[in-house]
């Protein structure tokens, strides 16, 4: 069988995946054997989410009657349920679900009736608390097949330490990266210098180190000295696989999906307040806002690098009238050409316009020319995929060093 679980948690406490972790060894404890452990994440868009949208799915050998009964109680005693945004959902299913469910709440957004419908169609115990939304996670969860796969430890805190300060030693993070990259990412952002698997948030999370591999996550886990967990578990994801995004072209993207588009660069991008960078690609007539936020650091100097005309890939989120920018591939490079009125051979003087089509005219003898001075500026950027750092890397983005993106 399957159990789907999600929607637990709140920005107080909790987590998804803690309660699951629990779950698999209240379920090992009733002679049960838990085969998988999965952790979905879903449309990092969906406003509902108080994280990174994950749901989870286990998959389980034993009596099903007595598994969604110990899944109900689990989330009847863990979850957060003073949150009016918290709505849990839990699932057992012993028929395999259409994956066609799972896309669409990785890459769209879906309804809990269409939820409750496909729960009916294939005979599943569920139940749903509250508004019930969490159904929608939960059928997503064991509705999942990942065409990438990813694997994350997720190491939990002792309850007696929930919202305390996290003790992680921070040397030994950048020593376990060292020594595992590429085959594990995000543990650290080298170039900021920021820990990126140790959360902030006051829930069960210690750390977590994301590889291709249990054995590559384990010898990095094994690296990191910290306080005693209460709890490890394996999970595999869709995390950094790229599963949210969709084909998409300028003038047709829909609000608050995630989408690969292509396009010529208009015109060089520019700082705003904030520091935040923001140009436009065009594609035929249509044109698309792209925004690199100043959360994103250091990809900001890759994207002021573009310059118009450059044939460009983006890949990103749409939301509010423009593409939140995950990375990009500069296709094409266009020449970086300026031109400007000549200097005056007999006075040295720069000249100006004559006016439209009549050349050029020196202000201060009268000399005339016709033509202008044209100047190639050698190109800072050249062809290739370029990312946000690990510090703003969503769950679902694949990262470059695990290979070319998964474009659809
Ligand atoms: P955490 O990551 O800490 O577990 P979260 O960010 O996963 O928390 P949830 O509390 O699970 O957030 O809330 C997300 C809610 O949105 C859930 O009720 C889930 O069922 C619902 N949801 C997930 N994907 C979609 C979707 N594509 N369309 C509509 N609702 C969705």
């Amino acid at each position: 069988m399957l159990i789907g679980i999600d929607d637990t948690d709140s920005p107080k406490g909790m987590c998804t995946t803690y309660l699951g972790a629990v779950l698999a060894r209240r379920l090992i404890q009733n002679h049960m054997r838990v085969r998988e452990a999965r952790l979905v994440r879903l449309n990092p868009n969906v406003t509902f989410k108080t994280r990174g949208n994950a749901a989870i799915a286990l998959d389980v050998e034993g009596d099903p009657e007595q598994a969604f009964s110990l899944a109900c109680d689990i989330v009847e005693e863990l979850s957060d349920f003073s949150c009016e945004n918290t709505n849990p959902g839990v699932v057992v299913t012993e028929k395999r679900l259409d994956p066609a469910f799972y896309r669409q709440a990785v890459t769209d957004f879906c309804e809990i009736d269409e939820a409750v419908n496909i729960l009916d169609r294939a005979g599943a115990r569920y139940k749903g608390w509250k508004n019930r939304r969490g159904l929608i996670g939960a059928t997503a969860a064991v509705a999942s097949a990942f065409p990438d796969t990813t694997y994350e430890i997720l190491t939990y805190r002792e309850s007696s330490r929930w919202g305390t300060k996290r003790e992680v030693d921070r040397e030994s993070l950048f020593t376990s990266e060292e020594a595992t990259y590429p085959h594990t990412w995000d543990t650290v952002d080298f170039t900021n210098q920021v820990v990126v698997c140790v959360p902030h948030t006051p829930d069960p999370v210690l750390f977590g180190i994301r590889g291709e591999s249990p054995s590559w996550i384990m010898m990095a886990r094994s690296a990191i000295a910290s306080e005693k967990p209460a709890l490890e578990q394996i999970w595999v994801t869709n995390q950094g696989t790229d599963a949210h995004l969709l084909p998409g072209t300028c003038g047709s993207l829909c609000e608050g999906l995630s989408y690969c588009v292509q396009g010529i660069v208009t015109a060089s991008p520019k700082t705003t307040i904030g520091g935040h960078v923001s140009f436009s690609i065009r594609d035929g007539p249509a044109e698309t806002r792209c925004m690199a936020y100043e959360p994103t650091k250091n990809f900001r100097n890759i994207v002021r690098g573009l310059v118009p005309g450059d044939r460009i890939m983006v890949v990103g989120s749409y939301k509010k009238e423009s593409i939140n920018l995950e990375k990009i591939c500069l296709v094409s490079p266009a020449q970086d050409i300026h031109v400007k009125a000549p200097v005056c051979a007999a006075c040295s003087r720069r000249m100006t316009s004559a006016g439209k089509d009549k050349g050029f005219k020196c202000r201060t003898c009268g000399a005339r020319s016709k033509d202008a001075e044209v100047t190639e500026i050698p190109r800072t950027l050249s062809a290739g995929w370029y990312e946000v750092p690990p510090t703003a890397r969503r769950h679902l983005a694949k990262p470059l060093c695990r290979g070319g993106p998964a474009i659809p």
